[in-house]
């Protein structure tokens, strides 16, 4: 058996889309990347969006464009990658962590009002393994505050709370497109936004804060630099392979959701595990990242030991996150900040372990998962 954890899963529309933009003459600066954009708007009922490298990129940029930087505080989740961190930490501002909720791994509002000071610019929240936070009176929190709010929801696309996918409550939304994620353009990520004047700033900060891009020269090669910029954009092959994949992404989405109910139905008296709760409800419908059991504390001690196991028997596992960002090496010798500050953050960075549900699971993979995961855990 050999089951991975998550599989790019790209079928010949897709490899014909990339042939066939790898044979026309533009590479980059071309009409993918408006489709995707446009296609993505309209899926979404977002305002304005930018295809971009990567959703690090994404959260960089949302961040200059609020000019966070030295002498701010960002509330964060301590439960994320640490990309939501390290893009905000490298502009100098000092991100402000935040605990999760055990029963979903998101941070909700009471959590941070506790952090909220003068310095609060801005508050990132991550809409954890699919399923949101409750965004609606996060946002209306910060509306009235004057913070901005920004939305990272790498794990979460198609997700949605109340008649609101993600990403439409926030100044700013940041997706991507991993191989890991819901749907793939190998690296890749896009940036919504509500306001013109944040496009208008993005479009600057992602193309070298050049005024004019390739299609608006009216002389070839001729343009002025307005401001300082990166080049951040999504070149027109991974465009082209975004469009295609966001096509497939309700399926996608229904199989995830279908595999998560199998796995939850038949695992869920196994011994000393909690299984994580991403079924949707009357307020939200989640888009199902993956399968998340916590160990009790009685077998956490044995996590590496069971996940080898796992894996000896061909099933791909992973695990959200290593550490809580604060006890990372790097946030750890700078801010010094004890893990038992973040009970939760804790308990589910050191005692989960994630099984797969995306659409590359065939029934018979589910069983063996459902067979492999009942006997391995009746020996604890
Ligand atoms: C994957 C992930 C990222 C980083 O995405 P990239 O596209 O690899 O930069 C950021 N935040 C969260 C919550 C993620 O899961």
């Amino acid at each position: 058996m050999n089951i991975p954890f998550a599989k790019p899963n790209l079928d010949k529309k897709d490899i014909y889309k990339i042939v066939k933009t790898l044979k026309s003459p533009i590479l980059t600066h071309g009409p993918n990347s408006i489709n995707f954009e446009n296609f993505f708007i309209k899926k979404f009922k977002y305002k304005y969006a930018h295809t971009v490298s990567n959703c690090t990129a994404a959260l960089h940029m949302s961040y200059m464009a609020i000019k966070l930087g030295k002498g701010d505080e960002i509330i964060v989740p301590n439960q994320t990658h640490v990309s939501t961190v390290h893009a905000a930490e490298i502009l100098g501002a000092k991100p402000i962590f935040v605990d999760c909720e055990l029963s979903t791994g998101n941070i909700n509002l009471e959590e941070i009002k506790k952090k909220i000071t003068k310095k609060t610019k801005a508050i990132t929240v991550v809409h954890y393994l699919g399923k949101p936070v409750n965004i609606e009176e996060i946002a209306k929190f910060c509306k009235k505050k004057k913070i901005y709010l920004i939305e990272d929801c790498a794990l979460s696309l198609g997700a949605k709370f109340k008649n609101g996918f993600v990403g439409s409550f926030g100044d700013f939304a940041c997706f991507s497109f991993y191989p890991a994620k819901h749907i793939t353009t190998a690296d890749g990520g896009m940036l919504v936004c509500k306001k013109e004047k944040d496009f208008k700033k993005v479009k600057l900060l992602k193309g070298f804060g050049v005024d004019k891009n390739f299609n608006e020269r009216k002389i070839p090669g001729n343009y002025d630099v307005k401001s300082l910029g990166l080049n951040y954009r999504l070149d027109e092959i991974r465009c082209a392979l975004g469009i295609s994949q966001l096509k497939k992404l309700d399926r996608f989405i229904k199989l995830r959701k279908q595999n998560y109910s199998f796995l939850k139905q038949m695992l869920s008296d196994v011994k000393n595990i909690s299984i994580l709760d991403l079924d949707s409800r009357m307020n939200f419908k989640s888009s199902y990242y993956c399968f998340s059991i916590i160990l009790k504390k009685k077998i956490k001690k044995h996590r590496f030991k069971i996940i080898k196991e796992i894996k000896s028997r061909g099933i791909g596992t992973s695990i959200h996150y290593p550490k809580p960002v604060s006890d990372y090496t790097y946030y750890k010798n700078k801010y010094r900040l004890k893990s038992k500050l973040f009970p939760n953050a804790s308990i589910m960075s050191y005692s989960s372990i994630n099984l797969p549900v995306g659409p590359h699971l065939k029934k018979k993979d589910l069983y063996y998962i459902v067979k492999t995961i009942k006997k391995i855990f009746s020996k604890y």
